[in-house]
Parts: structure tokens; sequence; C-alpha cells
């Protein structure tokens, strides 16, 4: 029996991408394709459509495209963590190491009112930094956070280690 959803056929691997070693999840075949992207975003959205998810919180770059499209289909709205200097406004800013070095991303200060119920969405979970970082962005805002939701989560780099016991991490698809 095949685990994968048929639209999961669709998502390429990329030897040697973005440095040699690394082999990547390439989910921009998905995205072009209307039944397997309108497929993908429902799957990623059924385990929170009886939550309450006023707020969907997406990481820069990928997260932004399924994040928005979470939040139509969840009744919410969006607010993007991004890249350091790309914000207007004050901001909080959030470090996160890296294999080699570190870095940061950000949200507007006030971006969403204290107690606002949020969802946290990225494409890939690989070592989890990205997502840790963006959940303490979450809660100095002062959000409830529910849990966060990604596309696909590789198993194997650590992830699900760097993110609460008992908070929920939905990964629709793991390889
Ligand atoms: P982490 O911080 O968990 O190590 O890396 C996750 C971040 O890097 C996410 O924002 C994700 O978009 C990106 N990323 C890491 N590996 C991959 C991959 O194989 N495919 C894609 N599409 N993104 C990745």
């Amino acid at each position: 029996t095949n685990p994968y959803p048929h639209w999961a056929g669709a998502i390429r691997d990329v030897a040697d991408f973005p440095r040699p070693g690394i082999r990547f999840k390439d989910i921009t075949p998905l995205l072009a394709d209307a039944d397997g992207f309108r497929a993908a975003v429902a799957a990623m959205a059924d385990p929170w459509r009886a939550a309450g998810v006023q707020a969907v919180l997406g990481v820069e770059a990928r997260g932004f495209i399924l994040g928005a499209a979470l939040a139509l289909e969840l009744g919410a709205g969006f607010v993007p963590v991004r890249k350091p200097g790309k914000l207007p406004g004050a901001t909080l800013a959030q470090e996160y190491a890296l294999e080699y070095g570190s870095d940061r991303i950000e949200v507007c200060a006030g971006a969403i009112a204290p107690g606002t119920r949020v969802l946290l969405i990225d494409d890939v979970l690989a070592t989890g930094g990205t997502l840790a970082a963006a959940l303490l962005l979450a809660r100095r805002l002062e959000a409830e956070v529910l849990g966060a939701a990604v596309l696909v989560e590789l198993d194997g780099l650590g992830g699900r280690q760097r993110w609460p016991d008992g908070l929920p991490l939905q990964a629709t698809l793991a390889y």
C-alpha cells in the first residue's frame, strides 16, 4: 500500500541543492498543479478546521504561499514572518542557529492582538530551527499558539525534538 496521496508525486527531489550533499524537496511542481495544490492545502487544513484559528503565521518564502492559502481555507488572517530587513516599522527579531552560523526572522510588532489563536505554517520541517524561532516570535506577540503545520517533515534531522512536547505539530507528508 502507498501511504502517500497521489499528489505527493508532484514534489520533486533535487540533488545537491542548495549545496552539495543536500537533497532538496522542491514543492514548486506541486504548486503549479491546480488539483495538487488544492488537495495539498486541503490536507494541511483538515486537522485544524475546528480549531478556531484566527491567524496563520507563515514563514518566508514558501510558508507565504501555503500559509496564505491555508488562511483563506480556515477563515483566518495571515501574518508574514520574514527574513531580516523586509518588514516596515517596528519589528520583533529572533536569531536561530544554523549548521554553520545563524539566521534571523522577523515579524511586525503588534501584528496581532494578544491572545489571538495562531497556527504556524512552513513548507518543510528539516532541523526545526526555523519553526522553533517562529514559535518564539509568536509567543513574544503573546499569541495563543495552537500548533504548527508543515507540508513535509524530513525525518532524521531532529526537527521534532526542537518543538515543545505536547504542542501539536502536524506534518502532512514525512520522508
Ligand atoms: P529547518 O530550519 O527546519 O532546518 O529548515 C526549514 C526551512 O528551510 C524551511 O523554511 C524550509 O522552507 C527550508 N527547507 C529546508 N530543507 C528544505 C527542503 O528540502 N525543501 C524545501 N522546499 N525547503 C527546505
